[in-house]
This record gives structure tokens, sequence and C-alpha cells, in this order.
């Protein structure tokens, strides 16, 4: 059996730490399992890599970022295997040159294109547990990459799927899955099950768990992933393709208060013109999110949407230089937004969740700035200092507390 561990941040954040993580994986190798371990870098090391680069340059090149981000995750995997070595079992840790992980060219933001298995299959016949870095990738120019914010969780669904694993197991500072972020929400409960679809739109709005891309990846390929602490045995949340048990209407609520607001007022209302904006926008790579356009007026319309707060400068910055081909009267961000979504596969066959999610707001009095649907999922926008309240309202009106 060949089993996949990934552990985050927090969970290699210092010497008991990365020696708990050790005798965990030990306790599968000494099973006789394949182990192969992924580590993203040890507690908050790469927010204080961003801030030693911004320190020197506020505008830091992409590339440069990534080949300091790199250090983190290697940082990481050396001292797991000297600490297994301390515990008698031999172990040998890799970076993403060595396993050769292939991704696309997009500094920062990269995908996974590729990974040889040659290397950590060798490795794993020489009954070595094999420590890989999470997170990175090397492009076409044998340069490093990071695959966004969060990424190891993608390297490992990506090499358990390459591996053919038996299992995926994603370590981290919570028990599993919850119906809501249990920091923000007290009586969110933890799911024994959710499915890919639901768990994929949860990570992409601000659920915290998973990176999406891994659930993304997890679904294309049928790796099961199970999400579970590191600090104790308790079972977990499976994600799979279809949970069977605990069907409700919501599986859970995310909030993203990491979204930013941008409104291109004036734009000129002609075919052509919503492909021109987001076209600029997807050549720089910024990802958008909510769209909301409104009916022309006087041969204008407005367009607004949210981007991740990181991109807000880029945003308004390259739809300045592109004035002059958009043509519109100005732009307004707002940055204190809190984007909240429910999700739940039992939406399809249930009208009236969305009004249900209004109701609620409306009688807590607060007020929706944008809304987005899709078959599982209802997203509204709503102001920042609001979210707390709104989320813990929306979670009890659906009957998701313990
Ligand atoms: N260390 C990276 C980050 O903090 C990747 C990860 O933790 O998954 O975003
Ligand atoms: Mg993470």
């Amino acid at each position: 059996m060949l089993v996949v561990k990934k552990f985050g941040g927090t969970s290699v954040a210092d010497k008991e730490r990365i020696f708990n993580v050790a005798n965990r994986c030990i306790e599968d190798y000494k099973k006789g399992h394949d182990v192969v371990v992924v580590l993203s870098a040890m507690g908050k090391y790469t927010d204080e890599l961003i801030s030693m680069a911004q320190d020197i340059n506020p505008r830091p090149p992409k590339r440069e970022m990534d080949m300091l981000f790199t250090i983190g995750e290697q940082m990481s995997v050396a001292l797991m295997a000297m600490a297994m070595n301390q515990l008698g079992v031999s172990a040998v840790s890799l970076n993403a040159f060595q396993v050769t992980m292939r991704t696309t060219s997009a500094y920062g933001n990269a995908r996974l294109k590729r990974i040889d298995t040659e290397r950590i299959r060798t490795e794993l016949e020489c009954r070595k547990i094999v420590i890989v870095t999470g997170f990175q990738g090397i492009n076409k120019y044998d340069d490093y990459t990071t695959l966004g914010r969060g990424g190891s969780d993608t390297t490992a669904v990506a090499l358990a799927a390459a591996l053919r694993a038996d299992s995926c197991e994603i370590y981290t500072d919570v028990d599993g899955v919850y119906t809501a972020d249990p920091r923000l929400v007290p009586s969110a409960r933890k799911l024994k099950e959710i499915t890919y679809d639901e768990m994929l739109d949860l990570s992409t709005l601000g659920a915290g768990v998973l990176h999406n891309r891994s659930v993304e990846m997890a679904k294309k390929y049928g790796v099961p992933l199970v999400v579970r602490s590191s600090l104790n045995n308790r079972p977990g949340t499976l994600v799979k393709e279809d949970a069977k048990v605990e069907r409700m209407l919501v599986s859970g609520v995310a909030l993203d208060r990491n979204a930013d607001r941008v409104a291109i007022i004036g734009l000129k209302d002609e075919p052509g013109i919503a492909f021109k904006v987001f076209d600029c926008l997807a050549k720089k790579n910024i990802n958008v999110d909510v769209i909301l356009q409104s009916i022309g007026r006087d041969g204008t319309k407005d367009i607004s949407f949210t981007v991740d707060d990181g991109n807000i400068e880029e945003t308004v910055e390259t739809l300045e230089e592109n004035r002059g081909r958009l043509s519109f009267e100005r732009i307004e961000s707002e940055t204190r937004i809190a984007k909240l979504s429910i999700v739940g596969a039992g939406m399809i066959s249930h009208p009236g969740v969305a009004a249900k999610m209004f109701e609620t707001l409306y009688n807590e009095n607060i007020n929706i700035n944008m809304i987005s649907t899709s078959e599982i999922r209802v997203t509204v926008l709503i102001k920042d200092s609001d979210a707390d309240r709104a989320i813990n309202a929306v979670h009890d009106a659906f009957g998701l507390a313990e």
C-alpha cells in the first residue's frame, strides 16, 4: 500500500511538531506501507519571506519571488528527513527539481503538468520514506515556479494521482471540513463526508481548508481525500465523488474576506466590451470572480467584479493602461467587502434556497451588493463589517449548527 501524507505549515511549525509528524509517518512505514510525505513551509515562514522581499522591493519580480519561496519548503523537507533519520528510519528529501515536477510557466500561479515518478519509486524501493517539497515546480525554462498560496495540497494530490496511491491524507490543524470556519461560527459542525463539487466550491469561496486546485485535481483523477488533524487521531472528513450520508440541503457556509470589488463605470455599451475588459486581465493572469453588468443607459454601462485583494492594484493599473481601448468614465474600487456563500449539492432539487438566504440577511438588516449563483452555490457580496453576523445567521438558518 502506498500512502501520500501532506502536512501544512502549522503541523511542522517547530521541533516538537516535526517529530510528531515524523512519528506518524513512521507508524505507517512500520506497517510495511510505502510512505510519501509532502510538506509546506514551517509555520508562517512563507509570509515572512514575503515581508522580507517587500522590504527590499515593494513589487518584486514574480520569478524572484518563486526563487525565494522555494527555500521555505526545502527547509521543512530537509529537517523532516533529519528527524526521521534521528528516529532510526531512513528517509530522503526531494525538491521539485529532483523529482522533476513540471508546471506551466506562470510564476506565482503555475499549474502542474507532469510529474516523473521514477526517482520517488527508486527511493521507495530502497525502503526510504520520501519527503517532497509542496507548492513548487519547475517550468520549461528550468526556473522554479510556485502553485499559488496553499498549493502544497495540490502537490500532494498530483503525486497521489501520479503514483496511483491508495490514499491521500491531508493533515491540518483542524479536525476536518466544517460546515463553516469554527473560528467564526462557534456552532459549526464537522462533516463526515463531502462531494468533490461541494468541496471545490467551498475551497474556492474561502473555507480555507483545501487549495481549490487540489480538489479539482482529485475529482479529475478520482483520488479520494481525507482531511484530518495532525494533532489527534480523529477520523476527519472524506472528500469523494458522491457522499451518501448527511444529504443536506446546504453542506457549508464560506466567507472570503480577501476579495476586493472593482467597478468600471461608464463603459461604452457595445459588443465585445466585456471580452476586452476580461481579456486584458486574463493576459495578466488576474483571476476574476463574481461579475455583474448593469443594464445599459445612454450608450454606456457599468461592469463590476471581484478580484483577490493581492491583485487589486495590478487590476486597476491594467484597466488604466487600456483606457484608450476600453473607454470608460472611471474606476471605483472597494476593499471593505466580504463574499459569503452557501454550498450544497441538495440545492439542485430544492428551489427556494437562495430566497431563504436573502430572507435571513434581510432579517439581520444586512444589505446585499452583488449576487451570483450556480447549481450548488449562492454567493452574495456584503460589507465586511456585517460578515461575522451574516455567516452565523445563515449557518443557523439552514440548520447546520451542532
Ligand atoms: N507555503 C505555501 C503557503 O504558505 C504553500 C502551502 O502552505 O501550501 O502558501
Ligand atoms: Mg493550506
